[in-house]
């Protein structure tokens, strides 16, 4: 398999690769993750079962839009592809080894962000294909309207999948409809997001660089890319200085924002089940009030 991987790293970068060093990485959630070196160039890959390979397509074409617009770094993907039962991603290989005590990389983090934030498109909310958050599935058909795409797409297909696995968070469609209510007067410009932006994916490299991985892009609101930096413990104070400066927020971000999380909870509940369960239920309660 390895062969193969160097085989088609060769061919994408257009230089002979016969790299067979191999290291295990650790952190990731949900695939088996490497380095790949020949000892002068080294690659990063992650593993999955051969069935996994959309999940693998969808995020190079995310990592090459946010790596194209060039405001916030992103591993620059090679390739990807299947061999025997496994499927593969290959990137760039980064040095993460920065800190979170790296203000100003922080600040910086928040500025490109907002940057990346500022691509949009005029198609609407959506992208160009399915992908994945975590390894559950995320339909982007494209739609006009924020509010019918948050509602329909992110918590009503999430509380379809908490049915089917035994979580009763109350009636859907009223769910729905009080999710839609709220967004209802929101009117953002489409913007490119991250998508799953929660700490374990913002990295600052040993040169200081901020950078991001593991993208379940769309074109959103970017208000849930800064929710869910909120969502587990927070990111420096420095980031959202850096970003607020850049492009502030608009003041009813703080009502929407659990809102927005909403629907990473529910998915941590279809993923983990547990005490997600609870989490997921105060925010409905408040929502029906
Ligand atoms: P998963 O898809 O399984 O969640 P991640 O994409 O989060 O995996 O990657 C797992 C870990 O590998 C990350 O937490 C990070 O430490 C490291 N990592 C991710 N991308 C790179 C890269 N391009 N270069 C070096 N290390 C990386």
């Amino acid at each position: 398999m390895w062969k193969a991987i160097a085989d088609h790293i060769s061919q994408a970068t257009g230089q002979p690769f016969a790299g067979d060093q191999t290291r295990s990485v650790g952190g990731g959630c949900i695939n088996r993750a490497s380095s790949l070196s020949d000892g002068d160039r080294t690659f990063f890959v992650k593993l999955n079962q051969a069935s996994q390979v959309e999940m693998f397509a969808a995020e190079s074409l995310a990592l090459r839009q946010m790596y194209d617009t060039r405001t916030i770094r992103v591993p620059e993907p090679i390739c990807w592809g299947s061999e025997g039962d496994t499927a593969y991603i290959v990137m760039e290989w980064l040095d993460l080894g920065g800190g979170r005590g790296d203000t100003e990389a922080w600040r910086q983090m928040g500025r490109n962000l907002a940057a990346l934030h500022n691509t949009s498109c005029d198609r609407g909310f959506g992208w160009d294909r399915n992908n994945t958050i975590g390894s559950t599935p995320q339909f982007n058909d494209w739609m006009d309207n924020w509010a019918d795409f948050f509602a329909e797409q992110r918590i009503g297909y999430q509380l379809r999948l908490a049915g089917r696995r035994g979580g009763n968070f109350g009636n859907k469609e009223r769910i729905v409809e009080a999710v839609r209510a709220q967004l209802a007067h929101h009117q953002p410009e489409p913007a490119l997001i991250h998508g799953d932006l929660w700490s374990g994916n913002a990295s600052i490299t040993s040169e200081g660089t901020p950078t991001i991985l593991d993208p379940a892009a769309y074109f959103g609101d970017r208000e849930a890319d800064l929710a869910m930096t909120e969502l587990f413990g927070g990111f420096p104070p420095a980031f959202y200085r850096g970003y607020e400066k850049a492009s502030p927020l608009d003041s009813g971000y703080a009502q929407r924002k659990s809102l927005y999380n909403l629907y990473h909870v529910l998915n941590h509940f279809n993923l983990f089940g547990g005490g997600y369960a609870s989490q997921a239920q105060r925010t409905i309660d408040r929502l029906l009030k």
